[in-house]
C-alpha cells in the first residue's frame, strides 16, 4: 500500500467541476488582475477571518514582508519569533532589513515559550512574530499581555492554522496585521502560489494595498516605492469556493488527528503532540517526536508510507543565516525538535485503511 504524505484526491479533484467552471468565468470575464474574484476573496476570507480588512497578496513570503513593511519596521529594529519556526518567517524579517530575534518554543507544542519572551525584548524591539505552528494556536493572551506592556506591534504568522482559535477567537485575528499563506498544501490552498494579510487597521490595509501594486493608490501615481505582489485573479477564484469547505477539512483533520492519539499512545518512545489549554488545532500537521526518527522514517518509506521532517535545519543553523553568528547548542529545545521530530500523513479525506496500515507498520518498527 501507498500512503502519500500529502493527497488533494478528497479535496481539490472532489469539487473538480466547481473549480473548472470558476477557471472558465475568469477566463469569460476579460479582467485577469485585480478583478472581482479578488474582490469577492478578500471579503469572505475577512468574514471567515473576523477582520475588517484582508487584502490578497503573491504568498505567505510577501503577506509577512508587507506587513513588516506597512509597520516601517526596518534597519536597527528587532523582531522576535520562535527559533523553530520555517525560515519564510525569518526570512520576511531580513528583508526590510531588520534583526531576527529567536525564541524558544515549549518542546510540547512546539508553540513559542511565551516565559522567555521577555528576556529577549532590548530597546531595538518592535515587533512579535507568534507562529501557530503545524496548525495549533499559539497561546495568545500571553503574547498580548507581553506586547502591550512593552508597546510591541504583533504580526502573526497564520500560514498553518487557517481555522483554529485560542479562548474562541480566531488566529489571523490577534496581531496588527497578520500574514497568511495558501500555499497548495496549505488548509486552505490555491492551486498555485497565493497569500493575504488580515487586519482590523484600514490604514495598514490601505498602505498593504498600495505596496501590493508597485506603491500606487490610484493607476499611475506612485506615493511609496512597491512591489508587484498581487494575489493572482484566477487563483482567488478558486480560493473562494474553496474556503466554503475549509471547516469540513479541518474537521477531518482532526479527526484523523484522534484516530493517531488513539492508536499511537505508548507506543515506542514516541511522544505524541500536545495541544496547550484553550488552543485548537487544524492539524495542518501531525509531528511525532522520537529518538530513532530516522530509522522510522526509513522503514515506513520502505513499506511506501511517506513521511516528512518540519524542518531539519532550524533557522540559527542554515547557512543563509550565517552571518548571524549561531551555533549548534545556541537554541537546543529547536535543536532537539529538529533531530526528533517526524510529520505523519495527515489529510482530509486519507482512508481509514490507509491510517491502520501506517500505525500497524509504527507498531511493527518498535516491535523490533
Ligand atoms: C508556508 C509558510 C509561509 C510562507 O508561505 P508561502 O506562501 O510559501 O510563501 C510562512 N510561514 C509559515 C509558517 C509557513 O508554513
Amino acid at each position: 500500500m501507498i500512503v502519500p504524505f500529502n493527497s488533494f484526491e478528497k479535496t481539490n479533484f472532489e469539487i473538480k467541476d466547481e473549480i473548472i467552471s470558476s477557471f472558465n468565468a475568469f477566463f469569460d470575464s476579460n479582467n485577469y488582475v485585480l478583478g472581482n474574484s479578488v474582490l469577492d476573496f478578500e471579503q469572505n476570507y475577512a468574514k471567515f477571518n473576523n477582520t475588517k480588512f484582508c487584502v490578497g497578496v503573491s504568498n505567505g513570503l510577501d503577506a509577512l514582508h508587507l506587513s513588516l513593511k506597512a509597520l516601517d519596521i526596518g534597519k536597527g529594529d528587532e523582531v522576535i519569533v520562535p527559533s523553530n519556526t520555517y525560515i519564510a518567517s525569518v526570512l520576511a524579517i531580513t528583508f526590510v532589513g531588520a534583526t531576527p530575534v529567536f525564541v524558544e518554543p515549549f518542546i510540547d507544542t512546539y508553540n513559542i515559550n511565551f516565559g522567555k519572551i521577555e528576556n529577549a525584548i532590548t530597546n531595538k524591539t518592535k515587533a512579535v512574530m507568534p507562529v501557530h505552528l503545524y496548525g495549533q494556536a499559539v497561546q495568545m493572551d500571553k503574547v498580548i499581555e507581553i506586547a502591550q506592556k512593552h508597546n510591541l506591534y504583533i504580526i502573526e504568522d497564520n500560514a498553518q492554522s487557517q481555522g483554529a482559535f485560542f479562548n474562541g477567537k480566531i488566529t489571523g485575528s490577534f496581531g496588527d496585521i497578520n500574514g497568511t499563506s495558501f500555499y497548495p498544501g496549505k488548509n486552505l490552498g490555491a492551486l498555485g502560489d497565493a497569500g493575504a494579510i488580515t487586519t482590523n487597521n484600514e490604514e495598514l490595509a490601505t498602505r498593504i494595498r498600495a505596496l501590493r501594486n508597485y506603491g500606487s493608490e490610484k493607476k499611475y501615481y506612485n506615493n511609496v516605492i512597491g512591489y508587484n505582489m498581487r494575489i493572482d485573479e484566477c487563483q482567488a477564484s478558486f480560493l473562494n469556493i474553496k474556503l466554503k469547505y475549509l471547516n469540513n477539512w479541518n474537521n477531518l483533520r482532526n479527526e484523523v488527528a484522534k484516530y493517531y492519539f488513539k492508536n499511537l499512545n505508548n507506543i515506542g518512545d514516541i511522544k505524541l503532540p500536545i495541544c496547550a489549554e484553550k488552543s485548537t488545532h487544524v492539524y495542518h500537521l501531525f509531528v511525532i517526536r522520537t529518538a530513532k526518527r530516522d530509522q522510522l522514517q526509513e522503514f515506513l518509506a520502505s513499506h511506501g508510507i511517506q513521511t516528512l521532517i518540519h524542518y531539519p535545519i532550524p533557522p540559527h543553523l542554515q547557512k543563509a543565516y550565517s552571518f548571524l553568528n549561531f551555533k549548534k547548542g545556541d537554541f537546543p529545545i529547536t535543536e532537539e525538535i529538529s533531530d526528533t521530530c517526524l510529520s505523519l500523513p495527515i489529510w482530509p479525506g486519507i482512508s481509514e485503511q490507509q491510517l491502520d496500515y501506517t500505525i500497524s507498520k509504527i507498531k511493527q518498527f518498535y516491535q523490533f
